[in-house]
């Protein structure tokens, strides 16, 4: 007597019941390519509402490097922005003059421009600081992460000034977002926790918005691949370096045992925000003596690094 061979049983969508193509671990819901898309653009837009952080008449500049997390974005936001009145979209990518990264990404960054139709400007570092940041970083690799943050930091805000932007939306997700968190709290870093880097009271600076901080790097993949928008790109030669690695292997470690782990550190963030609300006395914002932005100290975090350069 012949058997008929078991055909393991293949996971259904939780929303339409066609074969599912992910697994949500959090909400243990199966989701095919239609539901999951529908899902993180869903709530990317929840993100962006409960919060207001885009409102009728915004200009809104994404910061786009060619990596993952920012093509996402763009896609999302390009997906998005279309049907809310009065808001318009402009994408700004920085070359940083990485040799054998940043020619790839840049051209990655072109193509999905080209397919969306979204208006684009390219600054360089060398157009901007008169030299790439592999010349910066010269024997100081160890601090490449924060002297590039400083530079890229001051490039997006002329990018955007130059756009006539209003908001500066970054690509950072959930992974970022809880490792800046535990990152903090491991370094006892209390008033850097609770500090929005979102806002500056001065109003000088274009404030700066994360419209993918409740999705994971897993999930920003599988939009990536779900929308064949993904790419095999090199990661930035200099991230060996950073701290950061080992917090983030230990947290994707975590999230897996226990789903939903970073999405909780990023609510204990905004528990102790809450609790310590006008218990912390800001830091009274004074201006670079040298080029005037507003800053901490004597001079700003790029001043201080030109002196230190001996720029
Ligand atoms: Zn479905
Ligand atoms: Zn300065």
């Amino acid at each position: 007597m012949k058997h008929e061979p078991v055909r393991p049983e293949v996971p259904r969508c939780s929303v339409c019941a066609v074969p599912a193509v992910t697994f949500q671990r959090q909400s243990g819901r199966h989701l095919c390519s239609t539901h999951a898309t529908a899902d993180i653009c869903d709530r990317v837009a929840i993100t962006i509402q409960e919060v207001a952080m885009i409102v009728p008449g915004d200009r809104v500049a994404v910061a786009l490097s060619g990596g993952k997390d920012s093509t996402a974005l763009l896609m999302l936001l390009s997906r998005l922005i279309p049907s809310w009145e009065g808001v318009s979209l402009v994408a700004i990518t920085i070359d940083e003059g990485i040799a054998g990264y940043r020619d790839e990404t840049v051209r990655s960054a072109e193509n999905l421009i080209r397919s969306l139709g979204v208006e684009h400007h390219c600054i360089s570092f060398v157009d901007l600081f008169g030299a790439p940041l592999d010349e910066f970083l010269r024997g100081r690799e160890k601090e490449a992460c924060s002297i590039c943050g400083i530079l890229r930091k001051k490039a997006l805000i002329v990018g955007a000034d130059r756009a006539g932007a209003t908001k500066l939306a970054t690509g950072h997700n959930l992974d970022d977002e809880a490792q800046s968190v535990l990152m903090n709290v491991l370094r006892g870093d209390l008033s850097r926790l609770v500090r929005n880097s979102g806002t500056d009271s001065s109003g000088r600076f274009i404030p700066r918005i994360k419209p993918l901080k409740k999705i994971s790097e897993k999930e920003i993949a599988t939009y990536l691949l779900l929308n064949n928008a993904w790419t095999d790109l090199p990661e930035c030669p200099y991230s060996r370096y950073a701290l950061r690695r080992e917090v983030r292997s230990l947290l994707s470690t975590l999230e897996y045992r226990h789903p939903g782990t970073m999405l909780h550190l990023l609510e204990s963030k905004k528990k102790i925000e809450t609790y310590c609300a006008g218990t912390i006395t800001p830091e009274p914002i004074r201006h670079c003596r040298v080029c005037g932005d507003p800053c901490s100290g004597e001079l700003c975090q790029l001043c201080q690094l030109k002196r230190s350069l001996g720029r």
